[in-house]
């Protein structure tokens, strides 16, 4: 299992007043913990059959995407 460090730089870009007030970062592509990236989970049926049951976490993919969102606020005067 690999896992992914990135560092975000956290920096406000152009703003207008009344305009966007969010950033959004994504990072895409990490492997669903729930199937182990494999996108279904073996079930058994009542005749005890064994079958592939979509992954209910990742929908199927074995991926996951993160998005984060940053909110921007006015600073407080203190
Ligand atoms: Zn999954």
């Amino acid at each position: 299992m690999s896992k992914e460090r990135r560092i975000i730089e956290i920096a406000p870009g152009t703003m207008s007043p009344g305009g966007r007030m969010t950033d959004r970062i994504e990072s895409r592509g990490h492997r669903c913990p729930y199937c182990q990236g494999n996108g279904y989970l073996w079930q058994e049926d009542e005749w005890q059959e064994r079958y592939k049951k979509e992954c209910p976490i990742c929908k199927g993919s074995g991926r996951l995407d993160a998005v984060i969102t940053i909110e921007w606020k006015a600073g407080s005067n203190s």
